[in-house]
């Protein structure tokens, strides 16, 4: 069966899906997206992924191309559209079309709306979970505000880029010794005293939906979560390591570059905060 798309008002089959050549999103990245996990036709997070939605319009000022209501909507024909329960659902906005000129057009533009789905299986990620994952570290060469959930993500491929061709799943980045994040989730590491360490919010990451709900659930547990900068070093040393993202969840990371985290199998918190994070998610996002 095709894959079906939302594009500008209509669903259409994915290969015959057409944006004009002068969306501003082809020629200046000038967009912004969501990756929101569906479970059982269910979104996961979903209020905490369209806050930082408008969020990031808001910093880019685009209009936001539709309401949440609207969306919501659409979100849900695109999922039964594409026959599926469990999926991944891509959203995007430009500004929309302009003839090409760096700054913004100053006739007002009607932004442009993208959204795609595909299949998701909680099993196969759960398994990949359950070996753990290794990652590679790589410079942090991105701009200043990666806050903002841009479409602009040429640094974030090249890095994923580099840890696929090392046999990685993901690419830490590294600014002035310290890890940001990873170059699609955020970083974690359990320090000697199984406090658990996040980079803070702020321009230098994307605040984490995911991240979000798992320092909930760490505070459910009664885990000491500690948001400040670590380094490589103690990245290195750490006792368990872990990444969050709507796409992975929390996935164990069991390597770094080339050496072994803790005794090299995922660690016991971040199996236990994955365990908390499913069931807390699949509680919310049940109808009320
Ligand atoms: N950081 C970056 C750079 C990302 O691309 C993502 C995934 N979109 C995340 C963190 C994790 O965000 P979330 O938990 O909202 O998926």
């Amino acid at each position: 069966m095709a894959r079906i798309a939302y594009v500008n008002g209509a669903f259409e089959r994915i290969g015959e899906a057409r944006v004009p050549v002068e969306d501003r999103g082809y020629q200046f990245a000038d967009g912004v997206y969501e990756v929101v996990l569906v479970i059982g036709r269910r979104m996961w997070d979903a209020e905490g992924h369209f806050e930082r939605w408008r969020r990031s319009l808001k910093e880019l000022s685009i209009d936001a191309p539709m309401g949440e209501p609207a969306m919501r909507a659409i979100v849900k024909k695109l999922v039964r559209r594409n026959r599926l329960s469990d999926a991944l659902v891509y959203m995007q906005a430009t500004r929309g079309v302009a003839v090409r000129n760096h700054a913004f057009p100053t006739t007002p533009t009607s932004p442009s709306i993208v959204m795609t789905a595909r299949p998701f299986s909680l099993a196969a990620a759960d398994r990949v979970a359950a070996k753990g994952v290794g990652v590679i570290l790589t410079e942090d060469i991105r701009w200043g505000r990666v806050d903002i959930k841009s479409t602009s993500l040429l640094p974030n491929a090249i890095a994923k880029d580099a840890a696929r061709r090392a046999g990685a799943v993901e690419a830490w980045l590294h600014r002035d010794g310290d890890i940001t994040e990873g170059a699609s989730s955020n970083a974690w590491i359990v320090d000697a005293e199984g406090r658990l360490v996040t980079h803070p919010k702020g321009n230098a990451i994307l605040g984490g939906i995911t991240r979000a709900s798992v320092i909930a659930c760490a505070e459910e547990l009664q885990l000491q979560v500690v948001e400040r900068p670590f380094s490589v070093e103690e990245a290195r040393a750490a006792r368990e390591a872990f990444i969050t993202s709507a796409t992975n969840l929390v996935t164990p990371v069991v390597r770094i570059d080339d050496g072994e985290i803790g005794d090299g199998a995922p660690g016991p918190i971040a199996l236990r905060l994955r365990e908390a994070y499913v069931s807390r998610s699949r509680r919310l996002s049940e109808p009320s």
